[in-house]
Formats: C-alpha cells, structure tokens, sequence
C-alpha cells in the first residue's frame, strides 16, 4: 500500500492543519480560501470565504451557518484565551490602572479575535473535512 495515496489519520490532521494555517482549501492545499489581502477592498471580503475551490470544487461555504461553530468553538476561545493571558501580564508586570488595563485588554481582545477570523475558518473547515471527509461538491 502506498503510504503517500493513504496517510495515516496523524498525518492527515498534520497535512490539513498545516493548509489551514496558510489558508489553503483543506483537500488539494493549493487555491486560497479568501480573498486576498492585497485585493479585500471591504469588510465582507475579509471575512467571507470563496464560493469554492475551482481546482477539486470543494465548497468552502456548503450552507448558511456553517461558520457558527468556528466563531464559538475557535474565535472566541482563542480571544478569551488572548484575552486573560494579555489582562494577567498587564496587571501583574505593568503598573497600570485596572481601568487601564480593563480598556487595553478589551481593545487587543477585538483586534485580535478580528484578525484571527480568517484562520479561525480555515481551521474549522480542515476539521470538518478531517472529521467528515465530503465528495467534491457537496
Ligand atoms: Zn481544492
């Protein structure tokens, strides 16, 4: 049996995780997701996945919704993780008000549950194909 046709599980995980970290459609890792950065012009460019993969026609978006569980499961976690990590090192490394540190830590949080959306996805999206492997197209 040849190894490279029929990885094991291990491997597989590694394969989608590493295209979902660059981005890249969990099933022939090479067409992009998104957008690309130097081409979003507008909110919904950013955070909006394409249609689909033209090169294998895996659909990144199969149904209305289908991007809840990333946003509950990864994003927030993720920010709130983000979150107390950057709220502890304030408070106990800086001498800043709590106030201060209350204002810093819930503008960081934002920004960085924002720009982690895309990945966030793209995570979401190489699990489920990991977990529940879709024929093309469906
Ligand atoms: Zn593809």
């Amino acid at each position: 049996m040849n190894n490279d046709l029929h990885p094991s599980p291990l491997r597989r995980a590694w394969l989608y995780f590493w295209r979902s970290l660059q981005l890249k459609c969990p099933v022939c890792g090479v067409s992009p997701l998104f957008c690309p950065v130097s081409q979003v012009r507008s909110v919904t460019d950013w955070f909006q996945t394409l249609s689909g993969c033209p090169r294998c026609n895996y659909l990144y978006d199969p149904e209305p919704g289908y991007f809840l569980l990333a946003f509950w499961m990864f994003d927030y976690s993720f920010a709130g993780l983000f979150g107390i990590g950057l709220f502890l090192t304030l408070y106990h490394y800086f001498q800043l008000s709590m106030l201060q540190v209350l204002w810093v830590t819930l503008i960081a949080v934002t920004i960085f549950a924002l720009l982690i959306v895309r990945h966030c996805k793209a995570f979401f999206l190489a699990m489920d194909h990991f977990f529940f492997r879709h024929s093309k197209g469906s």
